[in-house]
């Protein structure tokens, strides 16, 4: 539905050019949730603006269900309101001087439609995010979850097939951006849009998307969906992004046959895992906290590590603990019952499928 391939973009900035889109390609399937998730910087806004037609690339080529609408080569450059698209922003950029129904109906001023129609467009799109009745009432006097939901009826008042949203949650106080997750899934699901979706939040990105693409410095570094990039991350960026993690040097011995399995020695213990080839300098075991148990069999076997509690936060569902070796320290969580104490050598073991280990 979106296919976005080869995308350079630079930037002149005070004579100096500067790239910040290397080399962007993603495809995104109709009626998917697809996200664009980096740190900031690292070129999620430009790669959607590019999407728009808001910013015009160096190179590559954008298709929409289809159609080229960008293309370096055949000169295709098609703006951005032939585009199709509808599109929310972080800052809502609703206008004050107008009513709610006012705002909403905007993209369609340009068009020919009549009076009634426009009516009839505005009052679907307001009903469809749950503000029928603010509908005569003046933007100013809004709160930041109604706005956000002004400026989402205005992104489909127009039936776009394609829905692009740029950190939109992120100006909305915790509570209420949880709400809007759940809400902006719903109805992607009602109006079986194919939604490109930009955030810093990985949570966010984990709950929400189909399928996730992890940028970093202009590049897509990862694709892929949310539980396989989450438990088995093909880089060590994607692995320490997505979420709590812990690694640890070591040294590696290589099995025969340079399988994929391969084992390492840290200063906790052996570990055998799965290979991950890369950028890293050193040697290094990575696991999740919550894949790691606690181990009372008091084995010397593989995948079990030995070293000393010395930090103990009780986070409700759970506890983390902290375990802390010569050099390096692991934090493991666990379940809040457990009697460990501090100061206490603690074993926990890593099951070999959690265990990566990223070796250059
Ligand atoms: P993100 O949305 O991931 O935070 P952006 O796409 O906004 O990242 O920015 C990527 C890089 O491009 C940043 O280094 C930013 O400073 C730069 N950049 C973005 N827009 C412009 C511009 N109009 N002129 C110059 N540099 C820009
Ligand atoms: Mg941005």
């Amino acid at each position: 539905m979106i296919s976005v391939e080869n995308i350079v973009k630079s930037f002149e900035d005070q004579s100096r050019r500067t790239t910040v889109l290397r080399d962007v390609s993603f495809h995104v399937n109709r009626s998917e949730i697809f996200t664009l998730l980096g740190p900031s910087g690292s070129g999620k806004t430009t790669s959607m603006r590019c999407v728009a037609g808001l910013e015009t690339p160096d190179s590559g080529r954008i298709e929409l269900d289809g159609d080229a609408v960008f293309c370096s080569r055949s000169l295709v450059n098609t703006p951005p309101n032939k585009r199709g698209l509808g599109m929310v922003f972080q800052s809502y950029a609703i206008w004050p001087h107008m009513s709610v129904g006012e705002n909403v109906a905007y993209p369609l001023s340009r068009r020919r439609f009549s009076r009634d129609e426009i009516k009839a467009k505005v009052r679907r799109a307001l009903a469809q995010v749950d503000l029928l009745a603010l509908a005569d009432r003046p933007a100013p006097n809004l709160s930041g979850g109604q706005q956000q939901r002004v400026a989402l009826a205005r992104a489909i008042v127009n039936d776009p097939a394609i829905l692009i949203l740029d950190e939109p949650l992120s100006n909305l106080d915790a509570k209420l951006r949880l709400q809007m997750r759940a809400e902006l899934v719903e109805l992607q699901r009602k109006l079986g849009l194919t939604m490109l979706y930009v955030t810093h939040d990985q949570e966010e990105a984990l709950s929400m998307s189909s399928t996730l693409a992890v940028m970093r410095d202009g590049e897509v570094v990862e694709t892929g969906d949310p539980i396989t990039l989450f438990e088995a991350p093909k880089t060590r960026f994607t692995a320490e992004f997505l979420g709590l993690s812990n690694f640890l040097p070591g040294k590696v011995l290589v099995g025969e046959g340079g399988s994929d399995s391969i084992a390492i020695d840290t200063e906790f213990g052996r570990f055998a895992g799965t290979r991950r080839k890369g950028e890293t300098a050193a040697p290094e075991l990575f696991f999740r906290p919550h894949h790691a148990g606690l181990d009372a069999s008091n084995d010397d076997g593989l995948n079990i590590g030995r070293a000393r509690l010395v930090a103990k936060t009780f986070l409700g569902e759970l506890m983390e603990i902290t375990l802390q070796g010569k050099e390096n320290s692991v934090k493991l969580r666990v379940h809040p019952s457990s009697e460990i104490q501090m100061g206490e050598m603690v074993a926990f073991r890593v099951e070999p499928r959690h265990s990566l280990i990223f070796s250059s």
